[in-house]
């Protein structure tokens, strides 16, 4: 599945595998001014890549190394276009076997093609806009996004996702979320555009009621933790129940115990 919408100057490119009639965990990339940020997931290559190649692509810039954000950069880097990822993605996008997936993941994004890349300049031009690069890790270490100052653009890779993200995966770093999260906040972006989402207006207001209820989360479960409750009774009270057949669907990979877990590992510590 593939739809193009657009904002401004920014196209939108909205794709993923669809399962009875709903596309599962959509994936979202973007083209401005001849930068493309984020290569989408290879599952959607056939429509992604047919649709693009009429359209004028400088550049290249991923967000982080996971397979639904690289998934296409082979087809550009083979074409001559330079492609840029953080440094710590660098491993990732030259041997995509290195990135763990699960069959969940192999089955909705696929597996990325090997492809060369540049490590991310600060800053990367086009030539109506400058985008800054912002090191945000949590979701995973190398993560950055992409903030063009005069616009108010906030390009938020997997940092964002929904005010009230109750699930995430088995290695993110929440007290480095919540961190990057205050970081980009502190940009007041104007329009963030999510790689889950799409396009997020009043960005500033957004990431400040997920910060809020990120924060009462955590001190909620820190409550719990240090009353000694095992970690299904915290999930239960502080999340309500899992949504069982999510967790089944995508094999684990996303969970309310996941959060609550990331919370106990270290941030109590940071607890208000
Ligand atoms: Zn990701």
């Amino acid at each position: 599945m593939l739809r193009i919408g657009r904002f401004g100057e920014v196209t939108v490119f909205r794709m993923g595998r669809t399962l009875l009639g709903r596309v599962v965990y959509p994936v979202h990339c973007f083209l401005v001014d001849g930068l493309l940020i984020d290569s989408g997931c290879r599952s959607a290559a056939r429509e992604f890549l047919g649709a693009i190649s009429h359209r004028r692509v400088t550049a290249v810039a991923n967000t982080h190394h996971h397979e639904d954000h690289i998934g296409n950069n082979a087809f550009f880097a083979s074409r001559g276009v330079p492609v840029y990822a953080p440094e710590g993605a660098l491993p990732f996008v030259a041997d995509p076997r290195r990135i763990k997936m699960n069959l969940c993941q192999h089955l909705a994004w696929g597996r990325p093609a090997p492809a060369s890349a540049r490590p991310l300049p600060g800053e990367l031009r086009t030539e109506r806009f400058r985008l800054r690069v912002i090191p945000t890790p949590g979701h995973s270490p190398d993560h950055v996004c992409f903030f063009e100052p005069d616009r108010g653009w906030l390009f938020s890779g997997d940092l964002f996702l929904g005010e009230q993200q109750k699930v995430l995966t088995r290695d993110e770093n929440f007290s480095a979320l919540l961190a990057s999260l205050r970081r980009v906040l502190a940009l007041e972006p104007e329009v963030m555009f999510c790689s889950l989402q799409g396009v997020v207006p009043e960005a500033t207001t957004a990431l400040q009621r997920k910060i809020a209820y990120w924060e009462e989360v955590r001190d909620r479960v820190c409550h719990f933790k240090a009353r000694g409750w095992p970690v299904r009774r915290i999930v239960r009270q502080v999340l309500g129940p899992e949504n069982l057949p999510s967790v089944l669907m995508t094999m684990g990979f996303f969970s309310k115990a996941h959060l609550v877990r990331a919370i106990c590992r270290g941030a109590c510590g940071d607890a208000g």
